[in-house]
C-alpha cells in the first residue's frame, strides 16, 4: 500500500485564479480549445476525488477544468452513494423509531405509516441541493465544468463527447488527474436488471418495499442498504461466503455488530457460497451452498441487491493511448505521488489502490493537486476512518487486534461500553461500546474500534489523537463535556493505561 511521508507546509496559502468562468465550457470555448488555451490541470471526474482537486487546484492558482459525464457533479458518493444512503439511513431509523419506540419514550403519535414516495423524494432532494452546491463551488472558484465524456487521445489531450450530444473536441492539459472512480462489481450467474436484481444504485430507488429481500454479500454498502429495507419491513436475510459481515472490522467488533444485527431482524447466513440466481414467477431464486463446499439450497425473495463489492473504472477512457498503465485488477497504476505510468498524469480515488472511500478520495485529491503545484502532499494511509452508518453505528480507524497481533506488537486493550455512559442510558440508546488498542511499552493509541450511537462523529476524536501520536492516557487525561456519548471514548481510554472510573 502507498506511504507518504508528512510533509512540512502542507497548508499553503490559497491563491485565487484571475480568469474568468465560461459556464458549461460552451461551443465558444470548445472550438477555442488549443495549446495557448491549455489548463493547468485536467481532472477526469467530478467526485468526491476529482471536484475536490479541481477546486484545490483552482485555490492553488492553477487554470482547472472538471470533465464530468453524468450530468451533475459529486460522484458515485453525492449522486448514487454516501449521501442517497445516509438520506434513506436517517428516515428510516426515524420511521422504525416512531413505529417501535416512541410510545415508551412518552409520545404517542397514533398510527404510524410509511410514504416511501415522500422518503424517496427527500432523499432526492437531499442530493440535488448537494450537487448543484458543487456546481456554485466551481463558479465560485472558477473551475472550468466541462459536460461530457474524456477520452485520451495522446499523453496530452483529452476528445471530449458532450453529454448534450454535440460533436466531440480536443482538451489539452499540462496536467491531468485521472479519477474516474468505481462501479459494482458484476458477479456471473447473477444478472442485473436494477429492478429485482438490483445493485445499490437499484436499492436506493426500489418503488415498493420488498416482503423478502436477500443481500448477497455483507460487507458495508449491503449492510447498511439491508438495514434500511428492514427497517421499513422487508424481511432481509443477507448471504455472505466469509464467516462473518464487515470484512476489515476488527474481529470483536464483527461479532458482537453480526449479533445486533440478527437481533434486529436482520437473517444472516455466513459461510454460504452464491452460484447463480435465476427469475420465475415474479419471485428471485438464489442458490447457495456451504462455502465449504456442499449443501446445496434455494433461497427466494422478491428483491436481490447484489453487492459484493465495486471495480475501477475506466471504460472509454482509452488509456492506451496516453501510456497509462493497469494492474490485473483494473487499478490504474500509481507511484508514491499519485503519478501514473506517465508522470504528468495522476490518478486518485477508487480508480487505484486504497480503501474505496469518499474521505480517502478527497485527501487524495487535494494531496496530488500540492504535488503538482508544489512538490509535495500528505495522505497518512494509517489512519483512515471508515463508518458503518446502520444503528448503532461502527467507526474505526487505526489497527485491528489482528493486525497488531499479527506484527508481533506487545498491546494493551481498553474497554468501554456505552450501558455504562450516562447520556447513552439517558438517550435510551446504549447498545455497544469503545475498544482502544495502544502500544505496551509507549502508551501510543495505534487503533479505536467503536459500536454505538453516533460511533461516525466520534471517530473523528480518535483520528485526530492517532494523527498526532497521542498515547492513550493523553486523551484519558483530557477534559470532555458531561454528559456527552463522547465520555465513553476518554472513559476507554482510561481504562487502556488504567482503570475506567464508571465501568
Ligand atoms: C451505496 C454506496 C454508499 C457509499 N457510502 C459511503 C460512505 O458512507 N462513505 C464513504 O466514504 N464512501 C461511501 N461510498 C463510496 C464512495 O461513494 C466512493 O468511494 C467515492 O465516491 C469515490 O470517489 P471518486 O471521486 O474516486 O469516484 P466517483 O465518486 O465514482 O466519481 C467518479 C466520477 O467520474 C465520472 N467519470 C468516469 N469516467 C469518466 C469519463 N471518461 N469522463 C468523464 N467523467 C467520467 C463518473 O461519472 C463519476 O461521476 C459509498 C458507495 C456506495 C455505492
Amino acid at each position: 500500500m502507498l506511504r507518504l511521508a508528512l510533509t512540512p507546509g502542507r497548508f499553503a496559502k490559497n491563491a485565487t485564479a484571475s480568469r474568468s468562468l465560461i459556464p458549461g465550457f460552451s461551443m465558444a470555448r470548445r472550438s477555442m480549445a488549443s495549446t495557448s488555451d491549455e489548463h493547468d490541470v485536467v481532472v477526469i471526474g467530478g467526485g468526491p476525488g476529482g471536484y475536490v482537486a479541481a477546486i484545490k487546484a483552482a485555490q492553488l492558482g492553477l487554470k482547472t477544468a472538471c470533465v464530468e459525464m453524468r450530468g451533475s457533479l459529486g460522484g458515485t458518493c453525492l449522486n448514487v452513494g454516501c449521501i442517497p444512503s445516509k438520506a434513506m439511513l436517517n428516515n428510516s431509523h426515524l420511521f422504525h423509531m416512531a413505529q417501535h419506540e416512541f410510545k415508551d419514550r412518552g409520545i404517542d403519535v397514533g398510527d404510524v405509516k410509511l410514504n416511501l414516495d415522500a422518503m424517496l423524494a427527500k432523499k432526492d432532494s437531499a442530493v440535488k441541493s448537494l450537487t448543484s452546491g458543487i456546481e456554485f463551488l466551481f463558479k465560485k472558484n472558477k473551475v472550468d465544468y466541462v459536460k461530457g465524456k474524456a477520452s485520451f487521445t495522446s499523453a496530452n489531450e483529452l476528445s471530449i463527447a458532450p453529454i448534450d450530444g454535440g460533436s466531440s473536441y480536443p482538451l489539452r492539459a499540462k496536467n491531468f488527474i485521472i479519477a474516474t472512480g468505481s462501479e459494482p462489481s458484476p458477479f456471473k450467474g447473477v444478472e442485473v436488471d436494477e429492478k429485482q436484481i438490483v445493485t445499490s444504485t437499484g436499492a436506493l430507488a426500489l418503488q415498493k418495499v420488498p416482503e423478502k429481500m436477500i443481500v448477497i454479500g455483507g460487507g458495508i454498502i449491503g449492510l447498511e442498504m439491508g438495514s434500511v429495507w428492514s427497517r421499513l419491513g422487508a424481511e432481509v436475510t443477507v448471504v455472505e461466503y466469509l464467516g462473518a459481515v464487515g470484512a476489515g472490522m476488527d474481529g470483536t467488533t464483527a461479532k458482537t455488530f453480526g449479533r445486533i444485527l440478527q437481533k434486529q431482524g436482520l437473517k444472516m447466513k455466513l459461510n454460504t457460497k452464491v452460484i447463480n440466481a435465476t427469475q420465475e414467477g415474479g419471485k428471485v431464486q438464489v442458490n447457495v451452498e456451504s462455502a465449504k463446499g456442499g449443501k446445496p439450497e434455494t433461497l427466494e425473495a422478491d428483491v436481490v441487491l447484489l453487492s459484493i463489492g465495486r471495480r475501477p473504472y475506466t471504460e472509454g477512457l482509452n488509456l492506451e493511448a496516453a501510456g497509462v498503465e493497469m494492474n490485473e485488477r483494473g487499478q490504474v497504476k500509481i507511484q508514491s505521488d499519485f503519478k501514473t505510468s506517465v508522470p504528468h498524469i495522476r490518478c486518485i480515488g477508487d480508480v487505484t489502490y486504497g480503501a474505496m472511500l469518499a474521505h480517502k478520495a478527497e485527501e487524495e485529491g487535494i494531496a496530488a493537486v500540492e504535488y503538482i503545484k508544489e512538490g509535495h502532499g500528505h495522505v497518512n494511509y494509517d489512519n483512515i476512518p471508515s463508518v458503518i452508518y446502520t444503528h448503532p453505528e461502527v467507526a474505526w480507524t487505526g489497527k485491528t487486534e489482528e493486525e497488531v497481533k499479527k506484527a508481533g506488537i506487545k498491546y494493551n486493550i481498553g474497554t468501554f461500553p456505552f450501558v455504562a455512559n450516562s447520556r447513552a442510558k439517558t438517550n435510551g440508546d446504549f447498545e455497544g461500546s469503545v475498544k482502544i488498542i495502544s502500544d505496551a511499552e509507549t502508551d501510543r493509541m495505534l487503533g479505536v474500534h467503536i459500536i454505538g450511537p453516533n460511533a461516525g462523529e466520534m471517530i473523528a476524536e480518535a483520528v485526530l489523537a492517532l494523527e498526532y501520536g497521542a498515547s492513550s492516557e493523553d486523551v484519558a487525561r483530557t477534559c470532555h463535556a458531561h454528559p456527552t456519548l463522547s465520555e465513553a471514548f476518554k472513559e476507554a481510554c482510561m481504562a487502556t493505561h488504567d482503570k475506567a472510573i464508571h465501568a
